[in-house]
């Protein structure tokens, strides 16, 4: 199944989520969003794959608006010091993520096509956004391993 396809089934169980949630309309959309780009992420392991390209331009940009948001949550008033600080933990978190993809790439359909691949990467949203976020990654997610008929547990 290719990415436009995952990205369908993952919005759709984004849209029962985000019902069952009883979610107003605006929440309700980033959640469906949430879901159709966490449906893509099990593929993190395919080097041709959608989400490698997304992810290629996406991390650096979000490492640095994370660590901006993390650093000058004052007003966004940042101190020359406390851009330097950004740029550092930004540039730290894209360089985690190239050695990882680059050295401890798994294997296709792997650890990353498991339930536990889902449950971590819900944790990794909860930890930097909230609940609902995480349980719509999770959502999508496990909509990707539905779809590719591949339902490990780990
Ligand atoms: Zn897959």
């Amino acid at each position: 199944m290719n990415w436009p396809e995952h990205m369908f089934i993952g919005a759709l169980f984004g849209i029962i989520l985000a019902f069952l949630l009883g979610l107003p309309i605006l929440e309700a959309a980033l959640i469906i969003a949430m879901a159709s780009i966490s449906a893509l992420a099990p593929d993190i392991d395919h080097d041709s794959s959608k989400i490698r390209k997304i992810a290629n331009i996406t991390v650096p940009i979000a490492a640095l608006g994370f660590s901006f948001a993390a650093t000058c949550s004052e007003g966004f008033m940042c101190t020359l010091d406390d851009l330097r600080s950004v740029v550092v933990l930004g540039l730290a978190i894209t360089g985690l993520y190239m050695i990882i993809i680059t050295f401890c790439k798994p294997k296709h359909r792997g650890i990353t096509h498991t339930i536990f691949a889902a449950l971590i990467f819900a944790v990794f949203i909860y930890i930097f956004s909230d609940l609902n976020f995480a349980l719509a990654g999770f959502a999508g997610y496990s909509s990707h391993l539905i779809a590719d008929k591949h339902i490990k547990l780990i």
